[in-house]
């Protein structure tokens, strides 16, 4: 329905739906996952994280960086994005012939056997473009939100409690939906993300986590890591070199899974939004 009113719809009608295969080609990364492919861009490239949150904040973290590469392989400076509808509430059109940018939407579907139950997935739909795509009215700059370790602990059902371990290498530990951040730690705020993470993964429901500088190579570890590095880069933060260091290390000769990277883009959604609500406005 959207498509209708695209201004290049009556004339060549564009695809609703892509999947993340099409996407990569048109970024010329010819791979056979994207979400890992995402991560390992956002993994080895300083700085892509922090434009993408910089430009697209309301977005969910792999919807951000599935703008960013896609607004980047067409030389196109990052900078809001918005659907055509979207634009128009703004004051702002479309330019004629600009083509669609592809981000990844939650849907729901009824299911086949029982008509009353319903299922969640995701689809690739072209509907957004960049604030250079579109012309009209000035928009106001982009405002954003601080993010509140109190807000996002008490959102997050998390509670911080002291540290009492007496090993110093261990710089924190999570368990069950407490975490624990040593006092000395060398990075603080990083471990506390790191932590966050294994409770957001939902690892601590399975074990309980205790992180020394020299913690084992483990998918676990790497998944919590990502996310601390995800959110320090994200929020400008200190300490995203040390966890890229950590993870490239780690992935000498190995691949995060494509569903492993897929529970560290939400993970780290989950604990960048509570700490910073924004309006509804992305994905
Ligand atoms: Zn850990």
């Amino acid at each position: 329905m959207q498509n209708l009113q695209h201004p290049a719809a009556s004339a060549q009608p564009l695809p609703t739906t892509t999947t993340p295969a099409d996407l990569l080609s048109e970024a010329q990364m010819l791979v056979a996952s994207a979400w890992s492919t995402l991560l390992s861009e956002a993994v080895t490239k300083p700085g892509l994280i922090l434009q993408a949150y910089n430009a697209f904040h309301s977005y969910s973290v792999g919807n951000q960086l599935l703008a960013i590469v896609q607004l980047g392989a067409r030389g196109i400076p990052p900078a809001p994005i918005n659907t055509y509808p979207g634009w128009l509430s703004k004051g702002r059109q479309v330019k004629k012939g600009e083509k669609a940018l592809v981000l990844c939407q939650p849907i729901s579907f009824k299911d086949k056997a029982d008509p009353d139950q319903r299922h969640l997935g995701f689809m690739y739909k072209a509907r957004w473009f960049a604030l250079s795509q579109t012309e009209g009215e000035d928009m106001p700059p982009i405002q954003i939100p601080e993010w509140s370790k109190l807000d996002a602990l008490f959102e997050l059902d998390v509670e911080q409690v002291p540290f009492e371990l007496s090993d110093g290498n261990v710089q924190g530990y999570a368990r069950s939906r407490e975490v624990a951040i040593n006092p000395l730690a060398q990075l603080p705020h990083k471990t506390l993300f790191h932590e966050l993470g294994h409770v957001v993964l939902g690892h601590t429901a399975e074990m309980e986590f205790a992180d020394t500088e020299a913690t084992p190579r483990n998918l676990r570890e790497v998944e919590a890591e990502s996310v601390a590095l995800l959110c320090c880069e994200s929020l400008g933060l200190d300490g995203a070199e040390y966890a890229r260091g950590y993870i490239q290390n780690w992935l000498q000769g190995e691949v995060i899974p494509d569903e492993s990277a897929r529970r560290i883009f939400r993970a780290t959604d989950r604990i960048l939004k509570a700490g910073a609500p924004v309006a509804a406005e992305g994905n």
